[in-house]
């Protein structure tokens, strides 16, 4: 984007080292998403709707209440767990996740909330196994318009440790958020130790279930003390997303503790949130399912309906990073692949690439983006957001095993770039290559640092028996291409960064898939001047872009390079007069809303590592 950014991209990210520690331990304001507060608009043909199946569990028969969201689906599901019965059943986070395009499943334990049998904490972990069997159950599937493979555990409390639980012992499971969950074992000891109340409270509390005593619980933590402590639940979970929300109540030190031991176990998709309340989060609960809202939408896998038709096509589109220069941490620098087969091709190599090409490979299981397959690229333009990642992408990919050298299509100056970096990262190159570096092993490639870069213009710019590539110019502030790519069984148009023209609705005319930047309205009104001309010279707003798809007529298109801070990010500058922490950030719900009341074709709104 502008370069006169750069200086404050600098500054940002100088205060964001110098204000250290902001996410861990504190409460961060959360940005509500509009699912919280607002209603999607209805789907006449399939309406969001509720279904209350009996749901059977070692001969018993739970009832439950499942929501399930608008639209033909399969939609993503979560199994929401309650806590202790008698107690909390956190249904309005479920309408909230329903809104977000979630089914939500509610199962009512055995032995409570006349469901039939015997409460005990066995049953309950068996009954939150039974009921992801139920889901994973291809009929039931069918019939409430579930998808199997993006199954979501969320538990409250007591349901915190039979999401951790079960999540742990049951693979399918994507990802778990436990909203404080209680350390039922641990915590059982310690309450008893501490609390004259125990006894009391626990009889109060067993007194409403079938089937069991105060004393029955206790006994049962006690005789297995391992199974009943969720920290030997890490080795399991340390793989997927999981998200520990804590409050100030008893359960915080045990919440806290999990977080720290999913971190040193290697896990990288952990996120702990702290709030300042009570158990039930009752003075929270907007800010407790606007972080349950956000982290399902930041940790959603992609689709496996209708969009991705990575089962079928021999074509993929990979999106790789889907960022700007904000260093936006969900989002990389600008970087897309195409997927013919067995073969890769990029477009751009915004910083993060090499990290986010081999995440890819690894979690969508497409082997073609390791970093040392990737072979040859293209370029749209010579910003940096879309070119930071080149050296890593020459350098990185050669030790991971390019064999080759790198092939590379761009405006004039790529070659001088290219000359540039190889020139900056000689000492690298001499080292590996010398005749005790690391890249003279056998098996090793030592000529593979190489780059064969070209400076294009319009037109077909490359072509082998798996695509032909044609470039249009685009307009942007400085020479800059869209790239058009004809694959045996799909036509992919990529924008990179342009004002709207008319060569890309030609490029398009009918593609399967438009890749196109776009800026929101409601953001740029509240940027600064210099921002909002810039933007209306180079870039495309949401409104021109729901104008051009219409004329393009893409299959789908996909919405990429979008201006947003998210919440905190923001350099003060830039914030408007009285504006919070999150004024500057493009939620999906508001470019959904501004593309969405003007666009009637289908889009998405493109994260990283989406497939389509
Ligand atoms: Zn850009
Ligand atoms: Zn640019």
């Amino acid at each position: 984007m502008a370069m006169k950014r750069i200086g404050c991209f600098a500054l940002l990210l100088c205060l964001l080292l110098w204000s250290g520690n902001t996410i861990r331990g504190q409460e961060i304001v959360q940005q509500v998403p509009a699912a919280v507060t607002s209603d999607p608009p209805p789907d006449p043909a399939y309406p969001a709707t509720m279904a209350w199946p009996d749901i059977p569990s070692h001969g018993s028969k739970m009832y439950s209440v499942l929501y399930i969201a608008s639209g033909s689906g399969p939609h993503p599901t979560v199994l929401m767990l309650h806590g202790f019965p008698g107690n909390e059943k956190n249904l309005d986070l479920a309408y909230s996740i329903r809104r977000a395009g979630w089914n939500v499943l509610v199962p009512f334990n055995r032995g409570a909330w006349g469901s039939s049998g015997t409460f005990s904490f066995t049953h309950a972990l068996e009954d939150a196994q039974a009921s992801i069997d139920f889901l994973h159950d291809s009929e039931n599937a069918k019939k409430f318009r579930i998808d199997e493979a993006r199954i979501v555990l969320v538990g409250h409390s007591m349901g915190g440790f039979a999401a951790a639980y079960a999540a742990a012992h049951e693979p399918l499971v994507f990802a778990a958020a436990l909203i404080s969950a209680g350390n039922l074992g641990p915590a059982s000891a310690r309450q008893r130790a501490s609390d004259p109340q125990f006894w009391e409270r626990w009889n109060d509390n067993a007194s409403r279930l079938v089937g069991t005593t105060a004393q029955q619980l206790v006994q049962e933590v006690d005789s297995d003390p391992a199974k009943w402590n969720y920290m030997n639940c890490v080795p399991q979970l340390k793989d997927r997303p999981v998200l520990v929300l804590e409050a100030d109540d008893r359960n915080t030190s045990d919440n806290q503790e999990l977080a720290n031991r999913l971190r040193q176990a290697g896990d990288t998709h952990v996120t702990e949130i702290h709030m300042h309340t009570d158990h039930p989060f009752s003075d929270r609960r907007i800010a407790m399912q606007a972080a349950i809202v956000n982290w399902l939408d930041a940790i959603t896998p992609p689709r496996s309906g209708s969009h991705a038709k990575e089962s079928t096509s021999r074509t993929k589109v990979v999106l790789l990073g889907t960022g700007t220069p904000i260093p936006d941490p969900d989002r990389s620098g600008p970087a897309t692949a195409i997927i013919v087969d067995d073969r890769a091709y990029l477009i751009d190599f915004g910083p993060g690439v090499v990290r986010r090409a081999e995440a890819a490979a690894l979690t969508r299981q497409i082997p073609a983006v390791e970093p040392g397959n990737l072979r040859v690229a293209f370029v749209t333009h010579l910003h940096s957001d879309h070119t930071a990642g080149y050296s890593d992408l020459i350098l990185g990919g050669w030790t991971s095993g390019r064999k080759v050298p790198l092939e590379v299509y761009g405006p004039s100056g790529l070659q001088s770039m290219t000359e540039h970096i190889l020139q900056a990262y000689r000492v690298d190159i001499e080292t590996r290559t010398n005749p005790d570096g690391p890249m003279r092993d056998a098996g090793r490639f030592p000529d593979a640092w190489k780059v064969n870069a070209h400076d294009i213009k319009a037109g077909v710019i490359y072509k082998d028996e798996k695509v032909t590539v044609t470039a249009f110019p685009t307009k942007h502030a400085m020479e800059s291409y869209g790239y058009r790519f004809e694959t045996p069984d799909r036509t992919i148009v990529i924008s990179g960064d342009t004002n709207p023209v008319e060569e890309t609705i030609k490029a398009c005319n009918g593609c399967d898939v438009l890749i196109h930047e776009a800026q929101p309205l409601e953001l740029l009104a509240k940027m600064p001047g210099s921002i909002q001309s810039f933007v209306a010279k180079y870039h495309t707003t949401t409104e021109q872009l729901a104008e051009l798809a219409t004329k393009a007529k893409p299959k789908l298109l996909v919405i990429y390079h979008t201006i947003s801070f998210p919440p905190g990010i923001a350099p003060p500058r830039l914030l408007p007069p009285k504006g919070s922490a999150d004024a500057l950030y493009a939620s999906p719900e508001m470019l959904q809303k501004e593309i969405g009341s003007r666009y009637s074709g289908e889009f998405v709104i493109g994260k990283d590592l989406d497939v389509y």
